[in-house]
């Protein structure tokens, strides 16, 4: 079959590919530990469900407008004014189904061939190829452990070119948990302005941010700021509605617009019913989130502690997000059983095989070597599961 040359620009997601080989070990009966997912592990709370189950007996099943509902446009607008401090009136968002798809859509309508979109490394394993699907060009920035993986402003103007459009910016990040101050942000935001260069900024991690930190997005900064950015958020992580398919964005009218007449050719409205459930996460109690929030602060403190404790494995201490991204190439081009490990890929493998515990390999987020195992898993899975990895590195001779 001959396809079309957009589909070999991408590849498939690895963390969803990880995610469906440890499934399927478990299922043919193998003991595997997951630290794959990337998603929280807490049932989605009662109240959003009973929501949802209301919708559904009062026949809330039909199209809505294609950009969401006003009662959910209205319940995001109250958020983002309470949480964030950003007034935002309903032309000026659009719901979509899901912040991946607010991303997806966004890349579609400010970027194309010719443009350069920078993105900090380690990035999300969907930021590059939601850029390479708009035709742009996707321009990594790496930014050194040293740093906590922050960028640092001079990296952000090195990179800066006439060609560059946007830079796509996530405080608290997937995969390291990098949390960026206030002063932080305002370093970068100076460059960004000065440069007039656009911001999306993914701010889905917003509400798992430990250590009493405070939450910024760069939008707050300045009216100039606000002009620039397009704020991508959603119920997915901070209510654990994964499968929902809830996201949306926030930016100028105009963008709203082109996102809304782009989505009424592809999905038209997010589902209707799941359009309810999020109004009510939105507006409801909160303190599911808080709950979900101490328990994940909880056990980041043991896999941090259990990873370092691993000789040669460093780990940074993430302060948002349920990942942790430890250096494991202390270990590289050691072998076990006559194969020998080169690459987060080939370690990820080993690990899988040899001890049973999956996890993505760094390279997929743009440092090889690191990996990445997701902590929103049980306690006792967390405990275990660092036992044997460390017992499988140390094999490695
Ligand atoms: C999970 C995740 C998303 C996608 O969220 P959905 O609303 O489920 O599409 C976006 N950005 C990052 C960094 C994520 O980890």
């Amino acid at each position: 079959m001959k396809f079309a040359a957009r589909v070999s620009l991408i590849k498939p997601s690895p963390t969803l590919t990880i995610q469906a080989k440890a499934n399927a070990l478990k299922a043919a009966g193998r003991d595997i530990i997951g630290f794959g997912a990337g998603e929280p592990d807490f049932d989605t709370p009662q109240n959003i469900k009973d929501a949802a189950v209301r919708a559904l007996a009062a026949g809330f099943t039909k199209y809505t407008p294609v950009g969401g509902i006003d009662e959910l446009k209205d319940a995001v607008s109250a958020k983002l004014k309470r949480d964030n401090g950003l007034t935002y009136k309903r032309a000026e968002i659009v719901i979509s189904c899901g912040a991946k798809h607010s991303l997806f859509n966004i890349a579609q309508v400010l970027f194309e061939q010719g443009d350069e979109v920078l993105i900090p490394s380690p990035y999300w394993v969907s930021y590059t190829d939601i850029v390479y699907l708009s035709g742009a060009q996707p321009v990594v920035i790496t930014t050194d452990v040293r740093d906590n993986f922050k960028l640092q402003p001079a990296q952000l103007e090195a990179a800066i070119t006439p060609r560059t459009r946007a830079i796509i910016i996530s405080s608290p990040s997937n995969p390291a948990g990098v949390t960026y101050t206030l002063q932080e942000l305002q370093a970068l935001a100076e460059v960004i302005v000065r440069n007039k260069i656009m911001v999306v900024s993914d701010d889905i991690y917003e509400k798992i941010i430990y250590d009493g930190l405070p939450f910024y997005t760069l939008a707050q900064l300045s009216d100039e700021l606000k002009q620039l950015s397009v704020v991508v958020n959603g119920v997915s992580k901070t209510y654990s509605m994964t499968g929902w398919r809830i996201g949306y964005a926030a930016g100028a009218e105009e963008v709203v617009a082109a996102i809304t007449k782009y989505q009424s050719q592809n999905t038209s409205n997010p589902t209707s019913i799941a359009q309810k459930a999020a109004v009510e996460a939105l507006n409801g109690p909160q303190e599911s989130v808080e709950m979900m929030r101490t328990e994940f602060q909880r056990r980041r403190d043991v896999i941090v502690r259990k990873l370092n404790a691993i000789p040669g494995v460093s780990c940074l201490n993430p302060q948002g997000a349920f990942y942790v991204f430890p250096n494991v190439a202390a270990y590289y081009g050691r072998s076990f059983a006559g194969k020998t490990i080169t690459n987060s890929a080939e370690m990820a493998t080993y690990l899988l095989d040899e001890s049973n515990v999956a996890l993505v390999p760094g390279g997929d987020f743009g440092h090889d070597e690191h990996i990445r195992l997701s902590y929103a898993t049980s306690m006792e899975q967390i405990e275990r599961g660092t036992d044997r990895i460390g017992e499988a590195l140390l094999k490695l001779r």
